[in-house]
């Protein structure tokens, strides 16, 4: 039997485990990334993705990351993609790439618009991207961003959610920003509901390692701290606060299983340490 290598497939056909990556811009990242793959090399993985930056500077290495870990992995690898700054005709070129290059999986995303206001690109909005693949000769499986406690730019919740659930209708699944509530999560999976959207939302959860970084993160995507993890975190050495994130992340993979989530979507930093341990707490997928 042919492999599964759809993501909207996978979701369909059981619980997924996946992990997130981004293409290392130096040397010693290039290193790292490699040992991280080679340390969960034998870990049970639905699929992988790899982020795009917004910038510019690592577009082509998400490329050829993504095509290099289709060609070198038994799991399907997915593209993120942003559109704000990009003209349709280089979204189409690399589209007809991925098409090309044997990659199936593509996370439409807006991507954040440039901070002088200049290269304004063809785009808006996800959704457009999201049109333009559906529009494609190409049968991508098309993921979106969800943002469980609501995107920063967004004026309303009910604005959010429904922006949310009118991308969904075109795209397969959602997969989301990190967050630390659970709550959080079942409360954007019912308003969607509401709103007539039963596509799969795939939680993403971020296992931290430095108190800096957890912060720094939190501001950018409007995550909230619970208190709980503040008090965790108060007089631990820098060097335990992995262990923290090792906790905290469990607790919470465990706690969304149990809610109904399709599965879990770890940001792995290209660290594979706090990786292995959740998989392993998880246990098998069921
Ligand atoms: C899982 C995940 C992966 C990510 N990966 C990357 C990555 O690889 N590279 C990267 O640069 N960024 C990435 N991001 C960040 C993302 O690009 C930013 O959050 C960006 O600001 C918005 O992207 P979006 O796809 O949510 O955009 P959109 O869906 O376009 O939403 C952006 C804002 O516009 C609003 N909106 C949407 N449609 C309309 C409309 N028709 N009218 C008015 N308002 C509207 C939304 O409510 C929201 O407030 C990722 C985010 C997530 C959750």
């Amino acid at each position: 039997m042919p492999a599964v290598t759809r993501i909207a497939d996978l979701l369909a056909a059981g619980s997924t485990r996946s992990l997130e990556f981004f293409p290392p811009r130096t040397e010693d990242a290039e290193t790292q990334l490699r040992a991280a793959l080679a340390d969960l090399g034998d870990l049970d993985l639905s699929f992988a993705s790899v982020t795009y930056g917004a910038l510019g500077s690592t577009r082509s290495r998400t490329r050829d990351l993504v095509v290099q870990l289709n060609a070198e992995h038994p799991y399907p690898t997915m593209a993120h993609l942003t559109c704000v700054g990009h003209t349709r005709a280089q979204l189409v070129r690399l589209l007809d790439d991925y098409a090309a290059s044997g990659v199936e999986n593509i996370l439409a995303l807006g991507g954040d618009p440039p901070e002088h206001g200049d290269d304004a690109g063809d785009f808006a909005y996800a959704s457009e991207l999201v049109e333009l693949i559906a529009a494609h000769p190409a049968d991508f499986s098309v993921g979106v961003a969800a943002h469980p406690e609501v995107h920063p730019r967004s004026r309303t919740r009910a604005a959010d959610r429904r922006h949310l659930a009118e991308k969904l209708r075109d795209a397969d699944f959602a997969v989301t920003q990190f967050f630390f509530d659970a709550a959080e999560y079942e409360r954007l999976v019912e308003e969607l509901a509401a709103l007539g959207c039963t596509r799969p939302v795939v939680p993403g959860v971020m296992p931290f390692v430095s108190v800096s970084g957890l912060r720094r993160m939190s501001a950018m995507n409007g995550t909230a701290i619970p208190a709980e993890i503040e008090r965790r975190l108060e007089g631990v050495a820098d060097a335990d606060v992995p262990e923290v994130g090792i906790e905290v992340a469990t607790g919470l993979c465990e706690r969304l299983l149990a809610a109904g989530a399709p599965g879990v979507h770890l940001y792995t930093l290209n660290r594979s340490a706090s990786v292995r341990r959740i998989w392993e707490a998880l246990g098998p997928v069921r």
